[in-house]
Parts: structure tokens; C-alpha cells; sequence
């Protein structure tokens, strides 16, 4: 292994931090969880990633690669591995300007993308929160909030150069290696480091956002209403409902419905939000036209020690009506954990199911239950959250990656359904056999 290691100095052009150095007490930390990695490696080139993929494989470390550090399951970090912090990766460059594609290091930001691209009249759907990293939301979906008018982060990838697990650099798109380019849209970082994405953006002018409130006691015909306006609702609307918010009152807190509407005509954006101001008796309506990059949170860092446990799932369009009326009733007890329900309709479901390795497109409505706290709070609120979770159970379906704080088996097998899991496990096959892209929702090889 010495011999290894005096390699990667020798060839490394970025920083080789370790335990002894001052910068490892932030190095070892991801966003939401703490690791003692021996190495955290932070290239500054494609080059710099293949020589740490390769010092990894042979000192037979395990890895972790960090792009924006956010994973809630701790993707992020290890003990005693290699950590590949991507975030020195950062750069966005506008590569064809007559066809608004964007070219993005695998360690960026969507805050320094929503940046970078706001001069030129364009941005890329993402997320809701600045320090949220490209690489991790893309790679297994990226609900934004132009969702319904252009699909899922991944939906808008043209591109991306991959280092592949024996150090190889890849290019993958529809002509290059499009089996690995199906896979990456959908299958995590299962199967590389992406150094670089290239992007469609799309021309965004100022939009319409904020949050329309309601009484928490009109929670149950606000939410149905809200789910039946947004079949019939212009794509350019996307919307999000928050209940149950426990920092806002638990069972008391208002029902938050939070809208983007795409587009700085204020009659069009009237048009297509009045429906939902319509729905009960409005509390709270902030709703202001402002730059898109201003729609995306700062995103705060917690306090060592505090864990945030999200389960997902999706709901079809039939059980939408029953999956409403648990959560309508879920949240008036004391036990609810805070609900979150994001419409994903429009744009995504439009994408053939065999386009890409996200396998949820016919899903009209992903929800989202979240308990945060110390670890022996969590550990109180899990049984009732399973209860509530169990109850839910025959209406919803699948999980989102990206919102899970756990990869057991059994959240592998609901964010990929057999089949593409068989077809993720041939690609895995091909460019990572000894599966040394493992910390993640694994899809393993063998
Ligand atoms: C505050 C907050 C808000 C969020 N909001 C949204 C939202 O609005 N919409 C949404 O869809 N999701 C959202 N998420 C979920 C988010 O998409 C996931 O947490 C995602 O994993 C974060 O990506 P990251 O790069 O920051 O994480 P990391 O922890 O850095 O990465 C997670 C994993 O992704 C893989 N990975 C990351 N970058 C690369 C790369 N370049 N190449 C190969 N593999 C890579 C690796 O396996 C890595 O371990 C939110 C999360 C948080 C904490």
C-alpha cells in the first residue's frame, strides 16, 4: 500500500487531507453526518479522480464519493476508507449558447449553478436548496420546481464524462456508451465518478413564488383540492404542500402549499394560481415575483448530532384521494412526523419509462415524511412513523432515492423495481465488477 500511497502524492494535484491536518475535522463531515475516512481526497481535475479511484481500488480501501455532501443516508463518509470530495469540481460553463447547453462539474452546487447561469437568462430545474450538489440529485432524479414543465434534473443530462472503477474516463451519452448513459439517469453513483455533466438550460425569466397558507383545520379539502387543480393546471405550475411542521405547531401548523409558476406575466401566473387561493381561507400568501436563483434556499447545516430520517413514496393517480385522507388525519396527532407531498406529474411523465433508470413516472405525487432530532428522539418517533408508514402502505408505492436516510434491501428494491434493477446489474457488471462504487443504494454486480 506504501508504494500506492507514494503514487497518489506523487500524481495527486489536489489535496490529500488526513487525520493529522488541520482541515480533517471538516473533511471527515458530510452535511448530515460525521465519519473518520483514513484519506479525503479533493482532486481539481478528471485526471486527479482517476488517480484517486485507482489509489483507492488498490489499497482495497472502501469509498465514498461527496459531491454537495447532502445524502440523508451518509453516502458522503466512511470510517477508515477514501472519501473523493468532489468539491473542487465546480465549474459551469455555458458550452453552445444557441443550444443552452451547460457544462458542470461533478462537485458543484445547485446554488453556484442557479448563479452562474442567472446573467444569461437560464437556469436548469434542480431542487429547492442552494448547497444541494448536482452530482447526488441528479444522478437518482432531481424534483425542482420546474418539475412539470422539464422533467427531473436527469431528464435535462445530455451528457457527462464518467471515471469508471478500473480509473478509465467515459463518455456518456445517447451515441457514447449509451447503456452507462441509461444507467447514470437514474442508477446513483453506482457506477462512477461523473467529473462532468453536460446540460439542456432553458430560458427562465423572473418567476412567481411563494407559499399560499391555510388553516390546518381545512387540511383535508385543501390537499384534495390542490391534488385535483394540478392535473388540469398549466405545466409552468409546480407545487409543493407542507403540513405537520412540527417547528410551526405540530397538528396546529397552517397547511403550506408552495407554488413556482414559470413565467413573469402577471395575468398568466393569476390565472394559473387563483385556483389554488380558491381552495380554502388563505392565511398567509407571499407569492411575489422574484429571479428563479432566488427560489432556491440557502440550506442550513445542523448541529452535530441531529438526525433527519425521511422515508418516500409515490402515489399513482387512483389511490391519490385514500393517500390524502391518511395524511389528512396523520397530521392532526401528536405523532406526526412533518409531511411533505411534491407534485411530479407533467414533464416526467411524458419521458418513456425505458428512457432512463428512474423508474417512477407515472407517480402524480411523491410524499415525503421526515423525523429530525437528537438520536433518542428519532429513535421514540420510529415506531409511530412505521405505524403511519404501514397504514400508507397498500396506497403508495417505489421510494425516491434521494429522500431515504436508509439503504437497507429493502429501499433498494423500492427505488428499483426487478427490472431495472436486472438491466442496472448488467451495466454495474460491465464498469464496476468488484463493486467499488458500493456506498450507495447498491445494485451489485454479482
Ligand atoms: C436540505 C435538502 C434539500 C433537498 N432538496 C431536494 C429537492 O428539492 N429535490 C430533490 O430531488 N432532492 C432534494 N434533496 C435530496 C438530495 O437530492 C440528496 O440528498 C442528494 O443525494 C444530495 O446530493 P449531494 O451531491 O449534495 O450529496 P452527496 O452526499 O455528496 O452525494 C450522495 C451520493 O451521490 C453520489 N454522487 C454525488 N456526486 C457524484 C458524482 N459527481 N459522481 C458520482 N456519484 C456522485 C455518490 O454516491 C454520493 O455518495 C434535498 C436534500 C437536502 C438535505
Amino acid at each position: 500500500m506504501s508504494s500506492t500511497l507514494e503514487t497518489l502524492r506523487l500524481d495527486f494535484g489536489g489535496d490529500i487531507i488526513e487525520a493529522s491536518a488541520a482541515q480533517y475535522e471538516s473533511a471527515r463531515r458530510s452535511v448530515l453526518h460525521s465519519g473518520s475516512p483514513a484519506y479525503v481526497l479533493r482532486p481539481t481535475s478528471a485526471e486527479d479522480v482517476q488517480t484517486g479511484v485507482r489509489f483507492t481500488a488498490g489499497a482495497g480501501l472502501s469509498l465514498s464519493v461527496r459531491g454537495g455532501g447532502h445524502s440523508f443516508a451518509g453516502f458522503g463518509t466512511n470510517d477508515g476508507g477514501v472519501v473523493i470530495d468532489l468539491s473542487r469540481l465546480a465549474n459551469v460553463q455555458i458550452i453552445d449558447k444557441e443550444r443552452h447547453l451547460v457544462r458542470i462539474g461533478g462537485g458543484a452546487t445547485w446554488g453556484q449553478v442557479a448563479a452562474a447561469l442567472a446573467p444569461h437568462g437560464l437556469a436548469i430545474s434542480s431542487g429547492d436548496t442552494k448547497s444541494v450538489g448536482v452530482g447526488g440529485l441528479t444522478l437518482t432524479g432531481g424534483i425542482g420546481w420546474q418539475v412539470r414543465k422539464y422533467g427531473l434534473a436527469l431528464d435535462n443530462v445530455v451528457a457527462a464524462d464518467v471515471v469508471t472503477a478500473n480509473g478509465e474516463i467515459l463518455r456518456a451519452s445517447a451515441a457514447d456508451n449509451p447503456e452507462l448513459f441509461w444507467a447514470i439517469r437514474g442508477g446513483g453513483g453506482n457506477f462512477g465518478i461523473v467529473t462532468a455533466f453536460d446540460f439542456r438550460a432553458h430560458p427562465t425569466t423572473d418567476v412567481f413564488f411563494g407559499k399560499v397558507a391555510f388553516p390546518a383545520s381545512e387540511a383535508a379539502t385543501v390537499l384534495q383540492g390542490w391534488a385535483d387543480y394540478l392535473r388540469t393546471a398549466p405545466d409552468e405550475l409546480t407545487s409543493t404542500v407542507a403540513f405537520a411542521n412540527p417547528f410551526a405547531g405540530g397538528p396546529e401548523a397552517p397547511v403550506e402549499i408552495y407554488i413556482a409558476f414559470d413565467g413573469d406575466d402577471p395575468q398568466l401566473a393569476a390565472r394559473a394560481i387563483d385556483p389554488i387561493r380558491r381552495l380554502g381561507t388563505v392565511t398567509d400568501d407571499d407569492v411575489a415575483l422574484k429571479p428563479y436563483a432566488d427560489t432556491l434556499e440557502d440550506g442550513a447545516i445542523p448541529p452535530p448530532g441531529i438526525q433527519f430520517v425521511p422515508r418516500s413514496a409515490f402515489v399513482d393517480r387512483r389511490s391519490v384521494p385514500e393517500v390524502l385522507r391518511i395524511l389528512a388525519e396523520i397530521r392532526a396527532s401528536q405523532r406526526s412526523p412533518f409531511i411533505v407531498v411534491r407534485s411530479v406529474g407533467g414533464a416526467v411523465s411524458r419521458v418513456p419509462a425505458d428512457a432512463t433508470a428512474y423508474a417512477h413516472r407515472q407517480a402524480e405525487l411523491m410524499v415525503v415524511t421526515t423525523i429530525a432530532g437528537p438520536q433518542p428522539v428519532v429513535e421514540a418517533a420510529r415506531p409511530g412513523l412505521d405505524a403511519i408508514l404501514e397504514r400508507l402502505a397498500p396506497h403508495v408505492n417505489g421510494a425516491y432515492a434521494n429522500f431515504l436516510g436508509s439503504a437497507t434491501a429493502e429501499d433498494v428494491a423500492a427505488i428499483y423495481p426487478a427490472q431495472t434493477y436486472q438491466r442496472l446489474a448488467t451495466v454495474k457488471r460491465r464498469y464496476d465488477p468488484g463493486n467499488l462504487f458500493a456506498g450507495n443504494h447498491n445494485v451489485r454486480p454479482w
